[in-house]
């Protein structure tokens, strides 16, 4: 497998051990619908560190039990927004270590005949503007969906967006980094190359039907 670490601008490997072992065990094809899920989850938590390390914050004074202090807290409040489907596999890791992230949804289909994406689907939240939002899926493979999945996002009035995924791959990563090179992207892998059918190779098949069991 190729590694581009460093190859592309605004775009973040994750080359943690603990993360690589578990995108392994992602892969697998023996690996069960339930233990998918909690690899998802664990996976998910690990990125957010990641994708999060350059959140501004300002200083807030506190009581502890023993002294005042000074600590810190959040400029501005997060948004998590996953992709519909796969997308959902990745928030409960994520929200366990964010309680009071906001949550929106875009839902997302690829044809499969044209590999363009349809959206169908999108709930987000009112403050938009203010929050930092984290936009999830697990693959990139063309890029097509996060593309439009992110001019949706801007055209509703976010300012400050990052994209974060487990697997992507050099095509998915030229697309969205030209579309969108304000956006910072965040992987734990970019794998070969898409196959002629859309699919990430090697990849770990269609992460939606590995997370619902829909094989
Ligand atoms: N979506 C997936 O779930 N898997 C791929 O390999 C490509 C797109």
């Amino acid at each position: 497998m190729v590694c581009y670490s460093n190859a592309m601008q605004g775009v973040t490997v994750i080359e943690h051990p603990i993360i690589q072992a578990r995108v392994t065990q992602l892969r697998d094809v023996e690996t069960s619908p339930a233990q998918f899920a909690e690899h998802l989850r664990q996976i998910s938590a690990l990125l957010l560190f990641e994708m999060t390390r350059s959140l501004l914050t300002t200083p807030v004074e506190i009581q502890t039990p023993l002294t005042r202090t000074t600590g810190a807290q959040l400029v501005r409040p997060l948004i998590l927004v996953p992709i519909l489907r796969a997308g959902l596999g990745m928030v409960d890791g994520m929200a366990r270590i964010l309680p009071d992230v906001t949550i929106g949804h875009i839902g997302m289909y690829r044809d499969e005949a044209t590999l363009e994406p349809r959206h169908y689907y999108f709930r987000l939240p009112t403050n938009l503007a203010e929050g930092e939002v984290l936009l999830v899926d697990p693959m990139l493979a063309t890029g097509n969906s996060a593309v439009a999945a992110i001019a949706l996002l801007k055209k509703e009035g976010a300012t400050s967006i990052r994209f974060g995924c487990l697997i992507s791959c050099p095509e998915g990563l030229l697309t969205l980094t030209t579309a969108h090179p304000d956006v910072p992207v965040f992987t734990a892998a970019i794998d070969e190359k898409l196959n002629e059918k859309g699919y990430i190779v090697p990849g770990l098949g269609d992460a939606g039907d590995r997370y619902f069991g829909t094989l």
